[in-house]
């Protein structure tokens, strides 16, 4: 039987074993909170959601019964939706243009909360992709510090498909140590432990722990 328990300690106990201290994301985004409370129950922290309207319904509550859950944003956050996501979401991993920037600091304002920011980079500098380029990352940061007011905490990517994916991991490192950030968001279900040896502090992952998405 499928065990989202036991998957979950497999996989944090092969992190460990790297010597790693990369925390574990559950991303539970389409997955119902019945799907989900074992997970809690069983003292997990950390969960990721991609779509805010989701989000908003089945944490809201959750939330305020377990005050240690953190909540993350992984998905393309609309400006429009930033005034839902600052009470309910500890951490924002898709930070990728000024206006959201903008937007992020206005509510921060209005809620008297402060969100832990990641910026989202475009690693594969991939046209379609969201993400700030790689050679624009130190300008877009500097702007995000003095200008927004941010709490910048680190950098995210989700690496192109089907190319070699450590390249990008090991470049994600070596942009981190440039800045004094410390939280580097990366690696999914089929690529995490290739992501830890690159010094990840966030994995997540979704399928590997709850099964395949319908
Ligand atoms: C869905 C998603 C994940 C998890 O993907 P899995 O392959 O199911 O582990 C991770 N990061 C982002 C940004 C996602 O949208």
């Amino acid at each position: 039987m499928h065990n989202p328990i036991t998957k979950l300690i497999a996989i944090e106990k092969e992190i460990q074993s790297k010597k790693s201290q990369s925390k574990v994301i559950v991303v539970s985004k389409t997955f119902p909170m019945k799907d989900i409370i074992p997970l809690i129950n069983h003292g997990h922290i950390h969960f990721g959601e991609n779509k805010v309207q989701e989000a908003v319904e089945k944490w809201t509550t959750i939330k305020q019964d377990f005050k240690d859950i953190k909540l993350h944003m992984i998905g393309k956050l609309q400006t429009n939706k930033v005034k839902f996501v600052l009470p309910l979401f500890d951490y924002i991993h898709s930070l990728d243009n000024l206006k959201l920037a903008e937007k992020i600091s206005l509510e921060q304002k209005k809620n008297n909360k402060r969100v832990n920011v990641l910026i989202q980079v475009n690693i594969g500098n991939e046209t379609q992709k969201s993400g700030i380029d790689p050679e624009n990352l130190r300008q877009f940061y500097n702007k995000c510090i003095t200008d927004f007011n941010l709490n910048i905490v680190g950098l995210m990517c989700i690496p192109p498909k089907d190319e070699n994916k450590e390249s990008h991991f090991k470049k994600m490192n070596e942009l981190l140590s440039l800045t004094n950030l410390r939280e580097l968001s990366m690696g999914m279900s089929d690529d995490y432990m290739q992501a830890v040896q690159h010094n990840s502090t966030f994995v997540r992952i979704g399928t590997k722990i709850l099964g395949p998405r319908t």
